[in-house]
C-alpha cells in the first residue's frame, strides 16, 4: 500500500510530465494572542472556531484557486484585493475573507496592550465627525444597517479623510468593485453571525458595544498615520 502524500503525488505528476502542483501558498498565521485573551467581550469559543475554522477555510479555498490563477501566488494579499475584479466569486470571498480577517485579529488586543486613539487620529476622527462618540455612533449605525453577513469599516478615503462605510459579505473598502467605497480600512467590524453567535445569539448591536471594549487603537493609530502619509 502506498500514501498518497502531497511528495508522493508531487513526484508522480512530474514523471508523468505533468506540472508539479503547486506548493499552497497563503497560510493562516495564529492568533496574536491566546483565544481567550478577548474575554469577557468576545469568548474563546467564538474565537478558536472563527480563527481556526472559518479563517482557516477562506484560507483553504483561496490556495485551491491558485490552479485556476496561478498569478495569485505572485500577488501580496492586499494587492489582490485592488484586483478583485479580474478574478471569480471564489476568489473574491476568499481572497477577500483573508485579508478581512487577517486584518480584524490584528485590530483588536488584550488588556493592558489596547492603548487609546493618537493625537493626529483623535484630530482626524473630530474633523469628520465631531468626537469620537459620535464616530462610534455612527460606525454601529453601518454595522446594525448591514444586512445579512458583512464588515462595518472606518476608511482613510483616496483624499485622507475618514469615512465609515460597510461591504457584503467578504468585500472591502480595498477592492476595485463598482458598488464599494474605495479607501485603506483602519479599523473593521465582522457582523457575520459566526463572529458573535455563540455568545450573542442574534443580538448584534450588544456585540458591537462591546466589541469597542477589545480595539487594538494602538494598531488603528498606526493604520491611519501609514495611510496619511
Ligand atoms: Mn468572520
Amino acid at each position: 500500500m502506498s500514501y498518497a502524500t502531497p511528495i508522493r503525488l508531487a513526484m508522480a505528476a512530474m514523471a508523468a510530465g505533468l506540472p508539479a502542483i503547486a506548493a499552497a501558498q497563503f497560510t493562516l498565521a495564529p492568533l496574536p494572542y491566546a483565544a481567550d485573551a478577548l474575554e469577557p467581550h468576545i469568548d474563546k469559543m467564538t474565537m478558536e472556531i472563527h480563527h481556526g475554522r472559518h479563517h482557516a477555510a477562506y484560507v483553504n479555498n483561496l490556495n485551491a484557486q491558485l490552479k485556476t490563477f496561478p498569478e495569485l501566488a505572485n500577488l501580496s494579499l492586499e494587492a489582490m484585493q485592488g484586483q478583485i475584479s479580474k478574478f471569480n466569486v471564489a476568489v473574491r470571498n476568499n481572497g477577500g475573507g483573508h485579508y478581512n480577517h487577517d486584518l480584524f485579529w490584528k485590530l483588536m488586543a488584550p488588556e493592558g496592550q489596547r492603548g487609546k486613539p493618537s493625537g493626529a487620529l483623535e484630530a482626524a476622527i473630530a474633523a469628520s465627525f465631531g468626537s469620537v462618540d459620535e464616530m462610534r455612533k455612527r460606525f454601529d449605525q453601518a454595522a446594525l444597517g448591514r444586512f445579512g453577513s458583512g464588515w462595518a469599516w472606518l476608511i482613510v478615503t483616496p483624499e485622507k479623510k475618514l469615512a465609515i462605510t460597510s461591504t457584503p459579505n467578504q468585500d472591502n473598502p480595498l477592492m476595485d468593485l463598482p458598488d464599494i467605497q474605495r479607501g485603506t480600512p483602519i479599523l473593521g467590524l465582522d457582523v457575520w453571525e459566526h463572529a458573535y453567535y455563540l455568545k450573542y445569539q442574534n443580538k448584534r448591536g450588544e456585540y458591537a458595544t462591546n466589541w469597542w471594549n477589545v480595539v487594538n487603537w494602538n494598531e488603528v493609530s498606526r493604520r491611519y498615520d501609514a495611510a496619511v502619509k
